[in-house]
């Protein structure tokens, strides 16, 4: 798409601050409207867990772009303005104060939002969930005079809390339903590792917890019992039981979703006027699964795509997915996708960090876990990123050097 025509970007997140720049820097001509329900320009969501939480990290760092940008970029910033609805036929957005948009072409960017439990609702004034900074500020304050904190759900935000609040010696009490921690997106030896981790400093981990009554006093809850009979005395509580996709706009509009708007490699739904990208897709991953990734490396390459095409430039280089955590003294790196691994096999002792976990599919890497071990998230990296195939016994092998590894990894490329 080349010309003065107008795109209305809806959600002003990271996918947003990222598609606008990379259409700017591509030579895109046509009139911005960057459209988003929260207060704030885009701002960075992972330090909210961390560094932010910590106090560690300024507010006005989390920006990702300060006003001029938008206003050099031409994009019109509308605020604490949430879209409603979209009329595809007409091509207009309306937003629930009753304005409207027309758009030549739209791009969804509308994220997630945490996972609500019915019986623990944060309408109860003890009782956090964590995705924007105004929740992350609540948290913060609550934490800062905190006798307890229970964490519902052993996902990466609620351990990262968890790690925070144990540094201030906070008494943590950690609730997780499955038999292991993180167990959407590890293995059991990484899972089992953060489950010695988090035990060895303090928190109380109970797995296979299933939560069978909530009592409250006045709009506090002060105790849950558990199905085995235990009964924890709350003061704060996070509910961090993972992410849903915000597509009800899209869907409500026809455009194809299934838990996710549904795109392509560009960012493309079944509406040629509309694009998606970010937290609130579901896209396609080289296993051929369809997937939903809540994860930055995700919303900026599919912003990157998306302005790729909108402005006839060649498709960016695709990056390795990757992820990181940090807890305690332990950075958790993740190179690629571990999804269909038939193998999970360890490079070092996994007893305690550095070490890796690697993923193997038909022998080949397609996927890395590495807890302090930099020089092997970026082996691993470019190992998937040139498609050198390295035999395994040479990866699990803390003997063979991974300059040797990575030699070869860059020679593939
Ligand atoms: C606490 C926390 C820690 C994280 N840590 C990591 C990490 O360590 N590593 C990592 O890779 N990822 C991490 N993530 C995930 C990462 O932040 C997200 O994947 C990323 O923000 C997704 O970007 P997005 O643009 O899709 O969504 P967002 O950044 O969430 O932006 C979406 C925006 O759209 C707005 N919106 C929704 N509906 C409407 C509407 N109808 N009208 C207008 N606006 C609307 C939302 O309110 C929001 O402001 C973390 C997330 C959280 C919450």
């Amino acid at each position: 798409m080349t010309g003065q025509q107008h795109i209305v970007v809806i959600g002003a997140g990271q996918a947003a601050a990222q598609f606008i720049s990379a259409y700017r820097q591509r030579g895109g001509e046509s009139k911005i409207t960057l459209v988003g329900d929260e207060l704030d320009l885009p701002y960075q969501r992972p330090p909210l867990s961390k560094a932010y939480l910590k106090g560690e990290f300024d507010a006005d760092r989390l920006s990702f772009k300060p006003q001029s940008f938008y206003d050099d970029s031409m994009a019109v910033c509308l605020l604490g303005e949430p879209a409603a609805s979209i009329n595809r036929e007409q091509k207009v957005v309306t937003m629930t104060s009753g304005k409207t948009l027309p758009y030549d072409v739209l791009v969804l960017a509308t994220g997630s939002r945490p996972r609500p439990l019915p019986s623990l609702p944060t309408s109860y004034d003890n009782v956090f969930s964590l995705r924007t900074r105004a929740e992350s500020n609540e948290l913060g304050a609550a934490l800062s005079t905190a006798k307890h904190l229970t964490v519902i759900g052993g996902g990466f935000i609620g351990l990262e809390v968890a790690a925070i609040s144990r540094s201030r010696d906070i008494p943590v009490t950690l609730l997780e339903r499955a038999d292991r921690l993180l167990a959407r997106v590890t293995s059991p030896l990484v899972s089992d590792f953060f489950t010695r981790l988090h035990r060895r400093h303090g928190v109380n981990v109970h797995l296979s917890a299933e939560i069978s009554e909530v009592r409250t006093d006045g709009n506090r809850v002060t105790h849950l019992a558990l199905g085995d009979g235990q009964v924890i005395d709350t003061d704060i509580i996070l509910v961090g039981i993972g992410g849903i996709a915000n597509d009800e706009l899209a869907k409500g509009a026809g455009v194809n979703c299934q838990d996710g708007i549904v795109v392509d490699d560009l960012g493309a739904t079944n509406d040629p006027a509309i694009f998606a990208a970010g937290d609130c897709t579901r896209r396609p991953v080289p296993s051929g699964d369809l997937l939903r990734i809540e994860s930055v490396y995700n919303a900026k390459e599919q912003a990157d795509q998306i302005a790729c095409h909108l402005t006839g430039s060649p498709s960016p280089v695709v990056d390795t997915p990757w992820f990181w955590s940090d807890q305690y003294d332990v950075k958790l790196q993740t190179a690629g996708l571990f999804n269909g691994y038939d193998e999970a096999l360890p490079r070092g002792e996994t007893d305690d960090a550095p070490f890796s976990v690697l993923y193997f599919k038909d022998e080949r890497l397609i996927a890395a876990d590495c807890l302090n071990d930099g020089p092997m998230f970026m082996t691993a990296k470019q190992i998937l990123k040139t498609g050198a195939v390295i035999p395994k016994a040479d990866l699990i092998d803390p003997a063979v050097p991974l300059k040797e590894i990575m030699a070869k990894a860059k020679a593939a490329g």
